[in-house]
Formats: structure tokens, C-alpha cells, sequence
């Protein structure tokens, strides 16, 4: 009888799907992935249904690559799902590891969203004032929607993850890396991140010196000359507090970089950590010579907070009801969702 090949899985959460496709950027790596896994679930490209997964064993699958961030109840039963069922649970990409874009809705709630998108925004033509709701009846019988919870979180937010790998989405050569490693069982430690400990700056071709900022830009304001460190002429780059692993791609190409591979090694907030590295390079001397030229950035907490909002330290922002006042975080828990998972 032929030996069984290991079994992978891919699932896809909260996430704009950029991952699925930087698993097939691997290229004709594909293939040495198709032969030596035994792909069981990947709904994005193959017609495998949950109710596959529930009617495997637990621990059958080997590695479960999971992109998505976790903010509604079916997020969060396919994450206990897969966890149950895989022996490697890999959080794949921003979204996964750290909230990335669907993690900026944590600088609001369910509430205020619901009001602006069914309600207020000027394309929206609503005069029932319909909202989605998570049970409607109709002739045929019931529909069901997953509840969308107030607050955004991170795959080991919600169950316990065993590696990382980093990037919105991740380079190839690391989705390459970390298949090698699971095919030849040369793992890094659990909870290792797979990629790099040192900074884009590292990684980063041009010149830096000593830097004495004025002022930031925004990218349409300036030529930046192609040689020069881009913070050095004034624009918004996070590669001096973000993992490196991209090659400096946006700097190549003249733009600063975003942030999407998070904070390196030991940071426990990339926020803070770029607020601290961006304050000291400022030219200015007193509080008020400071907020002069912070105020030339514009929306400084979605600059800091990018990417990294729902792992942070902040996490979201305060809740505030209806009434004006500060509620305690609320999320709402679908019927297929164990309880004593509320909290
Ligand atoms: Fe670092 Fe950005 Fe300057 Fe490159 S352009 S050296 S990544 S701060």
C-alpha cells in the first residue's frame, strides 16, 4: 500500500482572500506541495465542505495554514474546528497573526458600523432601515447569519496558534520556508515566527543618515530622491520598527513602508514601538515644536496602529453605548459556538 502523504488544510477567516493567492505565488512549489501533502480542506479552491473536516478524527490533519482575522461566530467555530482537527495550526498572514485591516473596525464597534453602513453613508438608499439579521424566517424556512461581534481579534486570540508567518500577505519565499520545514519535520520552536529578526531598514538599500524631521509628507507632495533613506526626506516609512522578511518592496518602489510584516522579535506593541522610534528622529525641542510636526501626519493612529490594532496592548478603543457612556466589550455568540466561549 502506497505510504500516506501528511494532510494540509487552508482556511480562509476574516481576510480580503490576498493570502489564498499568495499560497498559489509560490509558483511551481505548488506542485512539490500538492505531492508531498494530501491537500483534505481548501474551501477557496476546492469543493470540500465543513462537515469533511467535522467527520475527521481529531489531530488528522498535520498542518492547517489559517488566514483571517477572528470577528464573527463562524470565525471563531472554524477556528476551534481546525484547531481540534490539525496537529500544526500555522496563523498565516497579518489578518491572522495580528488583526491587520479587519482589525482597524477596533477603532469602532458593531454599533457605530451598522449605523453608518445600513443607515448614514451617503450610497445608502435604505428607507425600510433593514439590518442583517442573524435569524430571518421566510416561506422556505430559517436563513442564519454569523453574529458579527464588537471586537476584532487575532487566530491565538481565540484558540492557541504554533507559528506565525507574517506579511499582508506573506512573501513566497517564506510560504516556501515554512513548507520546507513542515516536509523535513525541521520545525523551530512552537510559537516561533517564520521569517526574520531584524528590521526593513536592514533589508532596505537606501542611504540613511542622521535623521532630523520637520516635517512629514504624504507620498503625491514629493519626488523622493531614489537613493535616500524616504524618512530621511520627510515620508512616513515604518520599516524602522517592522519585521523584515518583504525584501523593503514598498521602498523600492518610493513608497514608505506600512508596517504589514508587525513589530520584530520582543515588541510587545508595534504601535508604541513606532511611535517611540518616530519620536526620536524628530526635530523638536518642546511640546508644542512636537505636536507642529506630528500634525503634518495625518491619521496617526491608523499610521502606528495599521496592522497591528487587535494585537496590540490597546487592543480597540473604549466601547461607548447609544447613551454616551462606556460599555463593557460585548460579543455575540451563535447557537453553533460553545457558550464558555462568550468571554
Ligand atoms: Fe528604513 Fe524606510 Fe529608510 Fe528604508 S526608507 S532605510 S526602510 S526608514
Amino acid at each position: 500500500m502506497a505510504e500516506q502523504k501528511p494532510k494540509l488544510a487552508l482556511y480562509w477567516a476574516s481576510s480580503c482572500g490576498g493570502c489564498e493567492i499568495s499560497v498559489l505565488a509560490i509558483h511551481e512549489k505548488i506542485l512539490d506541495v500538492a505531492a508531498a501533502f494530501d491537500i483534505v480542506f481548501w474551501p477557496c479552491a476546492m469543493d470540500f465542505k465543513e462537515k469533511d473536516v467535522e467527520a475527521m478524527a481529531d489531530g488528522e490533519i498535520d498542518v492547517c495554514l489559517f488566514n483571517g482575522a477572528i470577528r464573527n461566530d463562524e470565525n471563531a467555530h472554524m477556528a476551534h474546528l481546525m484547531r481540534r482537527k490539525s496537529k500544526v495550526l500555522v496563523a498565516y498572514g497579518s489578518c491572522a497573526m495580528e488583526g491587520c485591516m479587519p482589525g482597524l473596525a477596533n477603532f469602532t464597534d458593531r454599533e457605530h458600523m451598522m449605523r453608518f453602513i445600513y443607515h448614514d453613508s451617503p450610497s445608502t438608499d435604505n428607507p425600510d432601515g433593514v439590518e442583517p439579521q442573524i435569524h430571518t424566517v421566510v416561506p422556505e424556512g430559517e436563513l442564519t447569519l454569523p453574529a458579527f461581534w464588537n471586537t476584532v481579534k487575532t487566530l491565538d486570540q481565540v484558540v492557541p496558534v504554533d507559528y506565525y508567518l507574517p506579511g499582508c500577505p506573506p512573501e513566497a519565499k517564506w510560504t516556501i520556508a515554512a513548507v520546507e520545514a513542515i516536509i523535513s519535520g525541521q520545525l523551530p520552536p512552537p510559537g516561533s515566527v517564520i521569517g526574520m529578526n531584524v528590521t526593513v531598514c536592514d533589508e532596505c538599500n537606501r542611504t540613511r543618515s542622521e535623521k532630523r524631521i520637520k516635517q512629514f509628507y504624504r507620498p503625491y507632495e514629493i519626488i523622493p530622491d531614489p537613493e535616500i533613506c524616504l524618512l530621511d526626506q520627510g515620508l512616513f516609512c515604518a520599516g524602522i520598527a517592522t519585521r523584515a522578511g518583504c525584501g523593503a518592496l514598498c521602498p523600492q518602489v518610493n513608497m514608505g513602508c506600512r508596517g504589514c510584516y508587525g513589530p520584530n522579535e520582543g515588541v510587545v506593541d508595534g504601535g508604541a514601538k513606532l511611535i517611540s522610534a518616530l519620536a526620536s528622529v524628530v526635530d523638536a525641542e518642546t511640546p508644542e515644536e512636537i505636536d507642529a510636526v506630528f500634525d503634518t501626519l495625518p491619521d496617526p493612529a491608523g499610521y502606528f496602529y495599521r496592522f497591528n490594532l487587535a494585537h496590540s496592548l490597546l487592543r480597540r478603543t473604549h466601547l461607548v453605548g447609544s447613551n454616551g457612556t462606556r460599555v463593557a466589550e460585548k460579543i455575540e455568540v451563535g447557537p453553533q459556538l460553545d457558550p464558555k466561549l462568550k468571554d
